[in-house]
């Protein structure tokens, strides 16, 4: 099978969206967005071995290549629009890219986002996709409103990604709970939208909270407290990780949990508790100091000192 079987196999897949002029086929395509709308974009890579297990099915790899970019489009408070998709794959094989499509485009059509082009070329198993989408012309979340004062919150629940990967180190069977989270990232768009009036910063949780919830900090040029006994725990994680001390480093320092870390003020408090979307709701789990230090407090209100703040590149 040649590259352009391959390339029309995923044209095939892709059916068009609002706004799309012009889409796969060719040398680029053509995009129109609405008076008023400002285009939000990102990108992020997906490398074999590095940003999932090997043995990752490929099902999960599109559904996870797509997931992780929604995820970023959720944290500016977007609306998910569009994305391009370039594939490196060591070999030609039909059937790998039908399964990694099913799952692409089970995201895709959740979302409505059209893929409007990409690149196909030969190389160790990477998947890189850029997202567009919109937002009323400022009304972006980003990451440096916060304000001292502000409440800290936090969709979903925490760990569980980390929890899977720490298994599947270990050599022993991932827990199939802790694994889907791990797998099947769930972008909490729904959230991001309706955050766009009542967050003062957002940030999406990738690489650890401490870690990303301290580049929310630097941005806005402030501190915050994280009251661990308060981050939010699945029922498999408390399940597989009863102990206090594991659990929370799990979820303080763990990565892949793709949940929204948000600072809004205390007087929208009843109104984001109120919040349901995208399955989940938020928890409050500390709050904006001044200063600069990210500190986590204990339950008896002590500081604990993470053995990292979370993942991070070329870190070693
Ligand atoms: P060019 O050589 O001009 O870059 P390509 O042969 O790479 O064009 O691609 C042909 C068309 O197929 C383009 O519209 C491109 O966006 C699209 N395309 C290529 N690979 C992918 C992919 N993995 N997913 C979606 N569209 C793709
Ligand atoms: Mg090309």
């Amino acid at each position: 099978m040649h590259e352009f079987d391959l390339i029309r196999r995923l044209q095939a897949r892709a059916c068009g969206g609002a706004g799309v002029s012009l889409g796969i086929g060719d040398d680029a395509a053509l995009l129109q967005i609405a008076d008023g709308q400002q285009l939000v974009v990102t990108c992020d890579t997906l490398n074999a071995g590095v940003h999932f297990p090997d043995d990752t099915a490929p099902y999960d790899i599109g559904w996870k290549a797509l997931a992780v970019n929604l995820s970023d489009l959720a944290a500016m408070g977007a609306t998910p629009r569009w994305c391009t998709l370039s594939l490196s794959l060591p070999q030609s094989d039909a059937a790998w890219v039908d399964a990694f499509a099913d799952g692409f485009f089970a995201l895709a059509h959740q979302h409505s986002v059209a893929l409007v082009g990409g690149d196909t070329t030969r190389g160790p198993l990477a998947v890189s996709v850029t997202a567009m989408g919109v937002v009323p012309a400022g009304t972006a979340l980003r990451r440096d409103g916060a304000q001292a004062g502000d409440d800290l919150w936090l969709t979903g629940t925490l760990g569980d990604a980390a929890a899977a990967l720490a298994q599947w180190r270990a050599g022993s069977a991932m827990h199939a709970d802790l694994r889907a989270r791990l797998d099947r990232p769930q972008p909490r768009l729904g959230f991001g939208i309706a955050l766009r009036d009542l967050a003062h910063a957002c940030i999406d949780v990738s690489d650890g909270l401490l870690q990303d919830l301290g580049h929310l900090c630097s941005a806005s040029g402030v501190g915050a407290e994280v009251w661990l006994t308060q981050l939010p725990a699945s029922p498999a994680l408390i399940a597989t990780h009863p102990a206090d001390d594991t659990r929370h480093r799990l979820q303080a320092t763990g990565g892949d949990d793709y949940e929204l870390c948000f600072t809004a003020s205390a007087s929208r408090r009843k109104r984001i508790a109120a919040l349901h979307a995208d399955g989940t709701k938020a928890t409050r789990i500390g709050r904006i100091v001044s200063g600069e230090a990210v500190r986590a407090l204990q339950a008896d209100g002590n500081a604990w000192r993470p053995p990292r703040n979370g993942f991070e590149h070329f870190a070693d």
